[in-house]
């Protein structure tokens, strides 16, 4: 856990949110500020900055069955989701806790940029 990091603060439950879902590894929940009809972010419950000081051989993989659990329980496994993570300054990440922006519920825009 991070000090001063917004995600550890909603693992704690410090700061509030839409919970979508949990396991002992993982948390979703809704982005506050939507990109898409559904927006839900997946985050890993250890604290790692980004995708790049990623040292778990498994974690990565784990996040994906996440991902598929909750398209199924969220009903959008069928229609189709886009996943994206941000990675550093230039990919605009803003949050520093490794995260999984899932994006659903509508026909989605344009892949890159
Ligand atoms: P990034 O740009 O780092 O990839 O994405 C960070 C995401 O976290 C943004 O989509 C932003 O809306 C979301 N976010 C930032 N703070 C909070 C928060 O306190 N609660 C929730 N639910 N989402 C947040
Ligand atoms: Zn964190």
């Amino acid at each position: 856990m991070e000090e001063n990091c917004v995600f550890c603060k909603i693992i704690k439950g410090e700061i509030p949110s839409k919970k979508v879902y949990e396991d002992e590894e993982f948390l979703a929940f809704y982005d506050i500020n939507p990109a898409a009809t559904i927006h839900i972010l997946v985050i890993p419950k250890v604290h790692i900055e980004n995708l790049q000081q990623v040292q778990d051989d498994t974690l990565i993989s784990k996040a994906y069955r996440v991902i598929q659990k909750i398209a199924v329980q969220e009903k959008f496994a069928e229609s189709g989701y886009r996943v994206i993570v941000n990675c550093g300054k230039d990919a605009g990440q803003e949050v520093m806790h490794l995260h999984f922006h899932i994006l659903a519920g509508e026909k989605l825009g344009p892949k890159i940029r």
